[in-house]
């Protein structure tokens, strides 16, 4: 069910309350190493305060222990971040939903904007239900935003009792723009995608995409395994692993999966594996399944990456979760980079290709492939939970379009 966004809101001279997703990676210093996802806020920000709005914008950062405040945690960085970007001031409360942060709303002028501090100081937040929390937010604003796509499987206060309670008092809760697009490029890909509908999986574990395996192979018309997920599949058919990344445990469920999959569950051909974890140790191509004792893979070979690549090539739609080697380490880049090229030219040659968030969009930002897909999904627990055709409840509540 489509959902009302924030185009939809009049918000001159109201107050709106906006849940991001500013849970950015800092460095030890506490330096923001990547602001995408303030960026990526933007759009929605600015929508409201280009209007005469007055943006309250609450965000986790983080894992503080919820017993109050923790500096190391605390959002004030990225408040200065987003004052440069959007080139105004920008104010922050000291607490979620408190004395100061009403202070504080109260005094906002229109086009102002106020960032509240991490809700997870609050212990309230995780559990979802604190009434008094719960109301101190819901009381900030006239009208409620959810924009936190990465945080859309969780059912957090400020993501689900919030909105709830401010439905409950007439006020309209509608979607972000980010949140709108990774919904509508998510949803449609998996509800009605062009074919061949290609998905890449690829990562450390096959444990961690058992679900989205499964729901993947009942609807696309390929699935192309790689990463070190792809020896627990090998050990299942019998091969040799070396001393790879495998999860011995999961060998029976990836023969479940090598049985419900064929025909569809393409696995490498080739590995690419050393005697160290290491971009200077010896390496060998060797077929796959024959990974000597002593070596470990740490990529697919070039000749699963050029089959894999056509494959891509020729498809209508593309979803990638995870990357195909130790993307990180070159040489061991070869085959995350040759399958990122094949998705940009699927792109090019009009298929809808969508990367999933966490650590294929960090390899696809990281190799230059950013600009040359259709959608980098900012959620990777979110994106994945999508791929697996959960429903988020964060976003059922918001008001039908
Ligand atoms: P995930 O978080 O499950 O998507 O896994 C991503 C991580 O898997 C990246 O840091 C990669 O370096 C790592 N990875 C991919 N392939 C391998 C491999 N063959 N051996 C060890 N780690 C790998």
């Amino acid at each position: 069910m489509p959902k009302q966004t924030v185009a939809a809101l009049d918000p001159a001279g109201k107050s709106v309350l906006v849940r991001v997703d500013f849970n950015v990676p800092q460095d030890d210093s506490g330096a923001i190493t990547d602001d995408r996802r303030i960026r990526m806020a933007l759009p929605t920000i600015r929508s409201i305060v280009d209007r005469g709005g007055k943006a309250i914008l609450m965000s986790h950062l983080g894992r503080p222990a919820g017993k109050g405040f923790e500096a190391e945690f605390s959002l004030a960085p990225v408040a200065a971040r987003l004052g440069e970007l959007l080139g105004k001031p920008v104010t922050l409360a000291s607490d979620t939903g408190g004395a100061d942060s009403a202070a504080k709303a109260k005094v906002l002028p229109a086009g102002g904007v106020l960032v509240l501090e991490n809700v997870r100081f609050n212990k309230g937040e995780k559990k979802g239900d604190d009434a008094a929390y719960v109301a101190g937010l819901a009381a900030l604003a006239d009208a409620y935003v959810n924009d936190a796509f990465g945080t859309c499987h969780r059912t957090e206060a400020s993501m689900h009792a919030v909105p709830v309670a401010m439905k409950q008092q007439g006020k309209p809760a509608v979607s972000g723009f980010l949140v709108e697009k990774e919904i509508r490029y998510l949803a449609d890909a998996i509800g009605a995608p062009k074919r061949p509908f290609v998905a890449i999986l690829g990562g450390k574990k096959v444990s961690d995409k058992i679900a989205v395996i499964e729901n993947l192979l009942s609807i696309c018309d390929h699935v192309l395994i790689g990463g070190a997920m792809a020896y627990t599949f090998s050990l299942a058919r019998g091969g040799k692993t070396g001393k790879s990344l495998v999860e011995a445990d999961k060998v029976a469920l990836a023969t479940e999966l090598l049985a419900q999959g064929k025909g569809k569950l393409v696995l490498p051909v080739d590995t690419h594996c050393a005697d160290d974890f290491s971009g200077t140790a010896n390496k060998k191509i060797v077929p796959a399944g024959e990974i000597p004792d002593g070596f470990e893979g740490l990529d697919i070979g070039p000749e699963t990456a050029r089959r894999y690549a056509e494959i891509i090539r020729s498809a209508g739609t593309v979803v990638w979760n995870g990357p195909m080697g130790v993307f990180e380490m070159p040489p061991f880049d070869a085959g995350t980079k040759a399958v990122a090229d094949a998705v940009a030219d699927a792109t090019n040659a009009g298929a809808v290709t969508i990367i999933g968030g966490g650590d294929s969009a960090a390899a696809v930002e990281q190799l230059g492939y950013a600009d040359r897909v259709s959608h980098v999904s900012t959620g990777g627990g979110a994106s994945l939970e999508m791929l697996e055709g959960k429903a988020f409840e964060t976003v059922a509540v918001l008001d039908d379009a």
